[in-house]
């Protein structure tokens, strides 16, 4: 088959690992720079242009979006699916995941496990959004942050109303959510492909950090799950319609509650921590779904 990884770091691990796995099983595989792809949209033939040429007869994508990058990057994979183009995570689900409130309000409807959540426009409202959500210690969480950057922990009623009331002075999109404590800094990283759950680590902050974000020191090891947090994940995953996703949750003592769910999980941590080929799993994934046409949205909003 032939496959296009949409990314813009050829030599970051993720990349490599599936360039790898993807050549190991015969694929043609090659890394197109999200940002260069340049597009022609209309009705008859629509197409995405690279390098000075129009990208032909390409199979299947795997779009890496950068957070940073998130609104070109949709449109680049909406503009693929409107040609055909099968991808392993379609851009309406990836849209989805990157705005952290509208996929906790989404996983709400669906009954899944979430800390107690909240979100208000006006200063004026701020005092009653910290007693609705049970008052502090509460986490105040930018909605397109990443990598544990504008996560914030406020531990007395006036951190909290000070976090708030400047984020909203920058106009800054937040939410507002109970601190699960019982979690000890400590997170589960659920890695699911294609409806199913392959493989799992327990994510632990630096030493004086809640945030257990790897890109903020943490570290990982191999995790036994219980059932109720693998049905957590699956569901989690097909919620936002992603077939590749890596669902973060915490372990709280009402059960699994699920923080987030990403659609580039990176493949560093999980395969270092669990041994696994997660990357040849993808590309199987891949090989027993990507055909022509077979995109659930065809480039729909
Ligand atoms: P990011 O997208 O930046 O990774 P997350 O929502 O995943 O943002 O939060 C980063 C980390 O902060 C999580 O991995 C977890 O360790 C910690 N964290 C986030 N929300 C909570 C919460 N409600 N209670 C306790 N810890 C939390
Ligand atoms: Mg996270």
């Amino acid at each position: 088959m032939k496959i296009a990884i949409l990314s813009r770091g050829p030599r970051l691990y993720s990349t490599v690992r599936l360039v790898e796995a993807g050549r190991e099983r015969g694929h043609d595989i090659s890394v197109i720079n999200t940002l260069r792809c340049y597009n022609n949209v209309t009705s008859h033939r629509p197409s995405v242009h690279y390098r000075g040429e129009a990208l032909h007869g390409i199979d299947a994508i795997i779009p890496r979006i950068g957070a940073s990058v998130t609104f070109y990057g949709t449109a680049v994979v909406r503009q693929f699916e409107m040609m055909g183009t099968f991808p392993v995570n379609e851009s309406v689900a990836i849209s989805r995941s990157r705005d952290k409130l509208r996929a906790t309000q989404l996983l709400a409807r669906k009954g899944i496990g979430l800390p107690v959540t909240g979100f208000a426009y006006s200063p004026s409202d701020v005092d009653d959004l910290i007693k609705m959500v049970g008052g502090p210690p509460l986490v105040v969480k930018l909605l397109e942050g990443t990598q544990g950057v504008g996560v914030v922990l406020a531990e007395t009623y006036q951190a909290a109303e000070s976090v708030i009331q400047a984020f909203m002075g920058l106009e800054k999109e937040i939410m507002v959510q109970e601190y699960i404590r019982e979690a000890k800094g400590a997170d589960i990283r659920c890695f699911v492909v294609g409806g199913r759950m392959i493989a799992a680590m327990k994510r632990q902050g630096a030493e004086g950090d809640f945030r257990s974000n790897l890109h903020r020191g943490g570290t990982a090891q191999v995790v036994k799950v219980t059932p109720e947090e693998r049905s957590t994940a699956v569901r989690a995953a097909k919620v936002m319609g992603l077939n590749v996703a890596g669902v973060d949750m915490l372990r709280s003592n009402h059960g699994p509650v699920v923080m987030e769910v990403n659609s580039s999980p990176g493949l560093r941590g999980i395969e270092t921590a669990t041994g696994k080929d997660i990357a040849g799993r993808i590309i199987e994934f891949i090989e027993r779904n990507a055909r022509v046409g077979r995109t659930g949205t065809r480039g729909k909003g």
